[in-house]
């Protein structure tokens, strides 16, 4: 048994890929789990569409993990710590104002710098875990608590979390190397901030974009081995399905499946977080990717350069 944790930008594609894994019959792509909280106390959909305390499929998990726990996410969402969660859908504002008060912002956000902290600076992993917020700890535990209430209610042998926080994936890796697998998806950062443009300021989405990719890589190269996580560019997973497919498959020990890539009219997942899934399959987004050369113009692309073109390079976009 597997769980592949993502960490890609917003808008880094990992809705997509986490999708077509999530169609191989021994996976299950879970969504982004850390959210699942919020979602719950806000109502939001399952991508079969029922709301996610009403989903069939999960509440064998939340009931195994109630009976584990002693707490029930349907009625008490935050009460199963996750992490901080508190960014979710940037523009779009799925915001729990209830919840989300300014003081635990505050403190999140504390949370976070001394962890970001911890994870770039601790000379080995004993100092590392001296200086982890408890809290962090906790959510640690949790989500694989409930990675692995979903593979055995579900019959699963790859879990995928699309919840993208590259500090969690450190430590879900270090708490359980033998299992987790980070997927560390890039994507041209022209047309990630082609996207992001909508809602931010062009300066502002490329400085988010080469802050995530310059973190994330940090975290990941000091704490994952490498044989445990992989680097893959968004573009080639969906100019190339099958053959990158399969080697994530080779990756993750479970043998390559046609039906990541074929049309299934019928199947239906059950992610947390998203919309029902808007992509029949891979090869309708083909090419997609161009658009930023339309939308971008010649002075935002100048600001891109001026700000992350270096980093783009090295991710090989020329
Ligand atoms: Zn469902």
């Amino acid at each position: 048994m597997k769980y592949l944790y993502i960490v890609s930008s917003p808008h880094g594609g990992s809705t997509l890929v986490s999708l077509v894994l999530g169609r191989h019959e021994a996976a299950a792509n879970l969504g982004e789990v850390s959210f699942i909280p919020k979602l719950l106390a806000m109502g939001e959909l399952c991508t079969c569409g029922d709301r996610l305390a009403e989903c069939a499929e999960w509440s064998k998990i939340f009931e195994t993990l109630a009976a584990e726990e002693n707490v029930d996410m349907r009625d008490s969402p935050y009460d199963f710590y996750l992490g901080d969660a508190i960014k979710y859908r940037h523009g779009s504002g799925l915001v729990d104002h209830e919840y989300q008060t300014a003081r635990r912002m505050m403190s999140a956000k504390l949370r976070a710098a001394v962890e970001t902290g911890a994870l770039l600076a601790s000379p080995g992993r004993l100092v590392l875990r001296a200086l982890t917020p408890p809290a962090v700890k906790r959510s640690i535990v949790n989500t694989s608590k409930l990675y692995a209430a979903a593979a055995t209610a579900w019959n699963k042998a790859l879990i995928v979390d699309a919840s993208k926080l590259p500090r969690k994936a450190a430590h879900l890796y270090m708490q359980d190397p033998q299992r987790v697998r980070i997927l560390h998806l890039v994507r041209d950062g022209r047309g990630v901030v082609a996207s992001r443009v909508k809602y931010m300021s062009a300066d502002r989405a490329a400085q988010r974009w080469k802050h995530y990719h310059s973190i994330t890589r940090r975290i990941l190269h000091r704490w994952v081995a490498p044989a445990d996580r992989r680097q893959i560019r968004y573009e080639h997973f969906v100019a190339h399905p099958e053959s990158q497919l399969r080697s994530l498959c080779d990756w993750l020990d479970i043998a390559y499946s046609p039906s990541m890539v074929e049309p299934a009219d019928r199947m239906v997942q059950h992610s947390a977080g998203g919309n029902p899934a808007r992509f029949q399959f891979v090869g309708e987004i083909r090419a997609a990717d161009e658009r930023w050369r339309k939308v971008l113009s010649e002075a935002q692309l100048d600001l891109f350069e001026r700000i992350a073109g270096s980093l783009n390079r090295e991710f090989g976009y020329g």
